[in-house]
């Protein structure tokens, strides 16, 4: 297939638009919130389980960006795969749009994934027919939803002007650079027109321009689509744009991130987890009281067995 032969695919044919294209409100399918609700997912291996996601618990608003931290094998692209319906989770719920993932069946994961949700994964390739070029890559991953008859908010042209492709649409994605094949695999991650975007570390392959390029396609891209956008990133310059961070440690949400302010996070039991440099002064099976203030809570640590002891029998006892 070639451009020119974009004619027989309706409103995506060639020349390309110059023009930052806006969805057509017509067209447009709202965007997903989520809700993930005490989320476990075990790995069952030969000799051992391994527990990636230990009880997640984590609202996301539609059509927020929504970036996802922390260290690596702590659960974030597990997160990403359970919310893409790849993966059922072991034990509780992910709520996209008011609905079950984890307990969708056949026919309503496979139109869940053709339509409503597009993931990106870490390596562009894994997205792409590699010999195939970038207007081909991102018509055919709309597939699934022209077989249901929906008509994707944005066109191929839009996409490729959208996430600034225009020069190289016509070429296979193996002969481009690595930021342009990441630039690809992103349009074609939105091509169905999904509610939800899910990418995984988009720009951990690239160079600092290549990155900057890719950055600022990603906000264009959650700008022109309308949709809901969670992604797994390492990289600071990027995790600095967006609004919102969550940093997953341990298989659960660690702190938050709030236009660039760091907060712990209380769970849905109660949980709160301690960052790292307080764990340091802080060792496990640490007593410490939790005292309310008129301006504040304070955490209590006795200063000693002796102290602890003390503390203890002036409570029993009652303020004199
Ligand atoms: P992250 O994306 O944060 O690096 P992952 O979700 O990939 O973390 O992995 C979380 C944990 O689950 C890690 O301990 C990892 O080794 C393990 N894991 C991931 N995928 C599999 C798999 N397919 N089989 C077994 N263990 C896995
Ligand atoms: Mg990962």
């Amino acid at each position: 297939m070639t451009a020119a032969a974009g004619g027989s695919m309706g409103d995506n044919s060639m020349p390309m638009l110059e023009a930052t294209p806006v969805v057509d409100d017509a067209l447009k399918r709202s965007p997903f919130d989520i809700e993930c609700i005490s989320l476990v997912h075990l790995y069952h291996l030969p000799d051992s389980d391994v527990v990636a996601l230990r009880g997640v618990d984590l609202d996301i608003s539609a059509g927020e960006l929504v970036a996802l931290l922390g260290p690596s094998g702590t659960g974030k692209s597990t997160l990403l795969r359970v919310m893409a319906g790849l993966l059922r989770p072991s034990a509780g719920q992910v709520l996209v749009g008011g609905q079950d993932v984890a307990r969708m069946d056949a026919a309503e994961l496979r139109r869940y994934r053709a339509v409503d949700v597009g993931i990106v994964l870490q390596d562009p390739l894994a997205n792409l027919l590699p010999y195939a070029t970038v207007f081909e890559n991102i018509y055919f991953a709309a597939e699934g939803a022209r077989a249901l008859e929906m008509a994707p908010p944005l066109s191929v042209n839009d996409l490729i002007s959208l996430l600034g492709l225009t020069s190289c649409a016509e070429r296979q994605v193996a002969t481009l650079s690595g930021g342009e094949q990441q630039l690809a695999a992103l349009a074609t991650g939105a091509a169905a027109g999904g509610r939800l975007l899910l990418i995984d570390e988009p720009t951990s392959q690239l160079d600092p321009v290549e990155r900057d390029r890719v950055s600022g396609a990603l906000h264009d891209l959650h700008a022109g689509s309308g949709a809901t956008v969670v992604m797994v990133t390492h990289d600071p310059h990027l995790a600095a744009s967006v609004p919102r961070t969550v940093t997953i440690r341990d298989g659960r949400v660690g702190t938050e991130g709030r236009h660039g302010t760091q907060y712990a996070v209380v769970g849905r039991d109660g949980t709160i987890q301690l960052p790292p440099e307080i764990l340091e002064v802080l060792p496990r099976d640490t007593l410490l009281r939790i005292v309310r203030h008129a301006d504040g809570i304070e955490l209590r640590l006795p200063v000693s067995e002796e102290g602890l002891l003390s503390e203890a029998r002036t409570h029993e006892e009652g303020p004199k």
